[in-house]
């Protein structure tokens, strides 16, 4: 899929940008966050005719601008710079509307989503309950049948769901709830007859965004608003948005994380401390800006990997979604925590906003899927790889990183690779996965991996000339370049340290043998030139020649 053209991508990125500097200044966004209240009326100008975001999702056929996963996770994290509850209340129309994409019929797409595009209007989507939350399948809320001589004209929906993002203020909902064929995805109007909000929840952070409970209690929906007309396709549905969906919300964890580090570089310019300014002092710099820096970018190629592939019809990649995911969310995270740690004592008041920024970013590991049901879905997943291809998978894919140019990173990636191949072999002979534990901790193992090997590609790339259209271009080929060698050194000393101890917490056995075999003294030896490449990256950060 095409999508915007790049003129018109950086065009909204611009105009995004600069409607946030104007409407959403620092003390507006603090005054905000601390009465705890939805901005509606902005996020209305925002979806409405003054600036059209929603266009961006909307497929032209129905009257938007048909973005493509790149544009959407270069909006997403442009707006998740700006404030991440806004970012989800305006995105929140977006997975609202998923179901629809995916399952609705062309009447149906044409209705709701020209809606969306004409009028502006505010989806949610409803598929937490108070008890199924990471296992949707034990949802409660029904959808009841009913018409006449045995022709079902419409359906009855009574249930309960939680934590619902624009469920206070939406004007419709797509809704999941368990027909007689299963579950089923409906579209239900705000203001149908028994149909309530719960009160705004008092949250954490993204306080900038409404969070509701939605009562449905006998709600009368016609059998036309069943997305896809057909009853039992919810969670096929649901699963088929997840790789796009989970790359928006990647895309929120890479641009809160950047929002976070971008006050702390500047900051720690301005800063004397000892004579000097924080930026010159490098057990600052390499703790608390530089790993960031380079775990943030590692997410973003694992994302841009991913929807150019996506864009390239590649499917809708459930795990490279889950592996964006979890890079890009645990990755904003700790850059905001550190944050406030460069900031010192200025980091820990609100006005100087990593804290809130700290607080925003913490939903990004929790909502569209816990980091742990990321671990597990990579975990499942990856594991089949290995035994299809009997234990090459991740060789084949070391071999890969080790034909690429010398000085991207792709040697140091390709052992972090082959040492995971060692690792889940060593979990195959001793049946080690029967230990959910260590299936999880395998699933953050191949993330990190995967990640490094993303990064040592995109460097590859760009020192080639050949990215993808519309890729971010903040570094160039050499500052990628070191930052591809940090991560690879990283994940490569993470997978063999981690993988010894939980092989040999599970099982004990030869330890020796495995460090061998998963190139344990290789990896040490390629520690060599960290610290030069750490200065490297922070002199690109601070922009010192
Ligand atoms: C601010 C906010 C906005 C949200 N917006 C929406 C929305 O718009 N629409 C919507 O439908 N939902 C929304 N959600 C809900 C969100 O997607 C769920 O909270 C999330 O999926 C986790 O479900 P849960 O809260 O029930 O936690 P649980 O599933 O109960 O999980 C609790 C903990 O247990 C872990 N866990 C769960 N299962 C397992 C397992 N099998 N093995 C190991 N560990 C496990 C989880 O990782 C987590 O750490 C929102 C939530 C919040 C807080």
């Amino acid at each position: 899929m095409r999508g915007l053209d790049a003129e018109a991508l950086d065009f909204t990125l611009e105009s995004i940008t600069e409607f946030a500097h104007r409407e959403l200044p620092d003390a507006v966004l603090l005054d905000l966050d601390e009465r705890d209240t939805f901005p509606e009326e902005l996020v209305r100008r925002m979806c409405g005719e003054e600036l059209g975001i929603q266009l961006v999702f909307v497929p032209e056929d129905y009257g938007g601008m048909g973005g493509n996963a790149m544009d959407v996770y270069r909006v997403c994290e442009c707006m998740a710079r700006i404030d991440l509850g806004v970012a989800t209340s305006v995105l929140a129309t977006f997975l609202g509307s998923d179901p629809i994409t995916v399952g609705g019929t062309e009447d149906q797409k044409a209705r709701w989503m020209g809606r969306i595009a004409e009028e502006g209007i505010l989806f949610a989507y409803g598929a937490t309950e108070p008890d199924a939350g990471s296992d949707l399948a034990a949802l409660k809320t029904v959808a009841k049948p009913i018409g006449d001589n045995g022709t079902v004209t419409g359906y009855r929906i009574t249930g309960a769901k939680q934590w619902i993002s624009n469920g206070g203020v939406a004007e419709l909902s797509t809704v999941l709830a368990l027909a007689p064929g299963g579950p089923t995805w409906f579209v239900v109007p705000h203001d149908a007859e028994g149909f309530t909000q719960g009160h705004p929840e008092h949250k954490h952070g993204i306080r900038l965004s409404n969070t509701a409970a939605l009562f449905l209690e006998d709600v009368e929906v016609p059998v036309d608003d069943l997305v896809g007309l057909v009853e039992g396709q919810g969670l096929q549905q649901a699963q088929q948005v997840f790789g796009y969906t989970r790359l928006m919300v990647a895309a929120f964890g890479l641009g809160a994380g950047w929002a976070a580090l971008d006050r702390a570089i500047p900051y720690s310019q301005d800063r004397m401390q000892a004579g000097g300014p924080l930026s010159e002092k490098q057990g600052y710099t390499h703790k608390l800006i530089v790993p960031h820096a380079v775990a943030l970018e590692v997410a973003r190629a694992a994302i841009e990997e991913t929807a150019a592939r996506i864009d390239a019809g590649g499917g809708s990649l459930n795990t490279e979604g889950a592996i964006a995911k979890y890079l890009a969310s645990e990755a904003g995270n700790a850059a905001a925590d550190a944050a406030i740690q460069a900031l010192g004592g200025y980091g820990y008041t609100h006005e100087y906003l990593v804290e809130k920024i700290r607080r925003d970013v913490r939903i990004t590991t929790i909502y569209e899927g816990t980091s742990e049901i990321m671990e597990m879905t990579i975990a499942r997943d990856r594991w089949q790889e290995h035994l299809k291809t009997r234990g090459d998978h991740y060789h084949a894919i070391g071999r890969e990183l080790e034909a690429l140019p010398a000085g991207v990173g792709g040697d140091i990636a390709a052992l972090a690779h082959h040492a995971l191949a060692e690792m889940l072999e060593a979990c195959r002979t001793a049946r080690l996965t029967r230990h959910q534990h260590i299936l999880l901790r395998l699933g953050e193992l191949e993330a990190r991996t995967e990640g490094a090997g993303a990064l040592a590609r995109r460097a590859a790339a760009v020192a080639a000339g050949t990215t993808v259209e519309k890729t971010s271009n903040r570094f160039d080929a050499a500052a990628l370049a070191a930052m591809s060698r940090v991560a690879a050194r990283e994940a490569a000393l993470t997978i063999t340290t981690e993988g010894l101890r939980w092989v040999g917490a599970a099982e004990g056995g030869d330890a020796a043998a495995l460090a061998a075999r998963m190139g344990l003294p290789a990896v040490h030896a390629a520690q060599a030139g960290l610290i030069a490449d750490m200065d490297l990256v922070a002199d690109a950060l601070y922009r010192r020649t």
